[in-house]
């Protein structure tokens, strides 16, 4: 049975807006007297005498919703007081209505649910501390100070979802301070005041003030996606409820796709995209080979040919490197290679044996509009020209 001792809360703080959230985090509409409204920069702050809409706090994102025809962007706390910041100003001593986002406040109750089973058996199974949670848009992270083995992660993932599938009810207490000297529980800084203790039976029993689901079953499905090692502890991420689901979809069609595209069973991709990637490697290697057995026939056409200009677009740009540094070896000249086409410009390879191509380099930028260099004997860069002014103007310096 839930128990829950607020009154006494509300009556200690007076000057405190009403927490309707904790009377029932599943209050999705109230009515409230505006008690204050506020201009900010961008909108405007609102307290009411009470709210059902959840601050930001423990590491649970704020809701939003709307108050009348406002809509509430943020809501924030401050002093007990829970300021909601909204696009339209409300009248003080009105009455007004409120709905909160429920999509994403019970988003928020599954994901913080789930972190304190997940949280709580981590901790109690390894004497560690949880130094760290972040409920972000997408995946939950928990950092712990303690390496977690691996191959203890997907125990955990086990027995969290089996004490999911158990439907526990959740307890929330209201300890006096004596009390709370003799309750073994989990909290993440000193405590001053009231303190709320909330307490999955059997796996978790932690100071909080966030909202949680009535019955662990509600949470749907734990999936511990990750973990990695950081500074001697373990950072764990994870997906509930909903989540898991959209995360296990997207996965699926992912999957689907590759399946398809491979014709690979659904549980077969991975092995189909082992076979093709050796397919990938083979084909490599051939083209390879096939590269050099042209780079070695060229080479001995231009054997004695002195000055050579050549045209060559099969080769990757290594092996249109190393053609030239061949053909230069053997040809007893330049050999000026160009590789690329009159609508995109043509990249360049100069080479010769024991030569100096300073002067023949700086005379074919200047005519054909291009740039490069390079060592004295081997020069690369590209220009701006078509093949036929490529053709003059390398026929003209090599006559010179
Ligand atoms: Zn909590």
């Amino acid at each position: 049975m839930t128990r829950t001792i607020n009154v006494a809360w509300h009556q200690g703080r007076a000057m405190s807006t009403i927490k309707l959230y904790y009377d029932d985090p599943y209050q999705r509409t109230f009515t409230s007297t505006v008690e204050e409204c506020r201009r900010r920069q961008d909108g405007f702050a609102v307290r009411l005498a009470e709210t059902a809409f959840y601050p930001e706090g423990g590491g649970q994102p704020y809701d939003t919703g709307r108050l009348g025809d406002a809509c509430v962007r943020e809501v924030h706390e401050k002093d007990g007081e829970i300021w909601h910041y909204t696009d339209r100003e409300l009248l003080p001593g009105s009455a007004v209505e409120g709905e909160i986002d429920w999509e994403r406040r019970f988003d928020h109750m599954q994901q913080h649910s789930g972190e304190h089973i997940v949280s709580g058996m981590i901790c109690g199974r390894f004497g560690c501390d949880n130094v760290g949670f972040h409920l972000g848009s997408e995946v939950i992270e928990i950092d712990f100070n303690y390496e977690i083995p691996e191959e203890e992660i997907r125990r955990l993932e086990r027995d969290a979802n089996r004490y999911v599938w158990e439907n526990h009810e959740l307890e929330i207490l209201w300890p006096t301070r004596e009390e709370l000297e003799t309750l073994v529980y989990r909290s993440k800084k000193e405590l001053t005041g009231d303190v709320r203790i909330t307490r999955w039976p059997g796996a978790d029993t932690c100071a909080c003030c966030g909202t949680h689901l009535r019955r662990s079953g509600e949470i749907g499905q734990i999936l511990l996606l990750s973990s990695m090692r950081m500074k001697g502890g373990t950072r764990i991420f994870l997906l509930c409820g909903s989540r898991a689901l959209a995360y296990v979809n997207r996965v699926k069609e992912e999957n689907d796709t590759v399946s398809h595209l491979l014709s690979a069973k659904w549980d077969e991709t991975s092995a189909a995209v082992k076979r093709l990637q050796a397919e990938c490697v083979e084909l490599k290697v051939r083209e390879n080979e096939r590269e050099f057995q042209l780079l070695r026939e060229e080479a001995k056409r231009y054997e004695g040919a002195g000055h050579v200009l050549l045209f060559e677009n099969r080769l990757s740009p290594d092996n249109f490197r190393k053609l030239v540094n061949d053909v230069m070896e053997t040809c007893g000249g330049i050999c000026a290679a160009f590789t690329g086409s009159d609508e995109e410009g043509y990249r360049y390879c100069i080479g010769q044996k024991d030569g100096n191509l300073k002067d023949f380099t700086k005379a074919l930028n200047t005519a054909l509009n291009g740039r490069g260099g390079g060592r004295p004997f081997f020069v690369q860069g590209q220009v701006a020209a078509s093949r036929e002014q490529i053709e003059a103007a390398v026929k003209q310096l090599y006559g010179a």
